[in-house]
């Protein structure tokens, strides 16, 4: 938490956290939960279950990370448990793509992906959103 401290804003570091304790609101979570038998598809790509592995090496996701200038292939990576996170920018550059893909799930959990926007008109709309505050990427 320190390390994130100053250097991104609280809904980022929250956002990281809840990755960080599973508590992302996947399809396979709440299937669980609701008993039934098969999750939903993911909600960034529609290529595989909805579930927090999955996300970590989601197309979708890997651009995101790209979009920050950081390296994202595997669940470690996915939550900066990796070696490279040491470095502080590394660390807030990660949490800061989780957020993004964060976001970008809540856009397409609450609102039919026809009503949304593109998912690359959604990227850049959020990233801006992210890297518009004084510590920007
Ligand atoms: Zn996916």
């Amino acid at each position: 938490m320190m390390e994130l401290s100053g250097k991104v804003m609280p809904a980022v570091a929250a956002s990281y956290f809840k990755a960080l304790f599973n508590a992302w609101p996947t399809a396979r979570q709440l299937r669980t939960l609701r008993g039934a038998k098969r999750a939903p598809r993911c909600l960034l790509c529609d290529g595989a279950e909805d579930s927090i592995e999955h996300i970590a090496c989601c197309r979708c996701s890997v651009r995101v990370f790209a979009k920050f200038r950081v390296h994202c292939g595997n669940l470690i990576e996915f939550l900066a448990l990796d070696s490279s996170a040491r470095i502080d920018e590394i660390l807030a550059a990660k949490a800061k793509a989780l957020h993004v893909i964060f976001q970008i799930r809540l856009v397409y959990l609450h609102a039919p992906r026809s009503a949304a926007l593109s998912p690359v008109e959604l990227l850049r709309t959020i990233v801006g959103n992210v890297c518009s505050m004084p510590t920007a990427c």
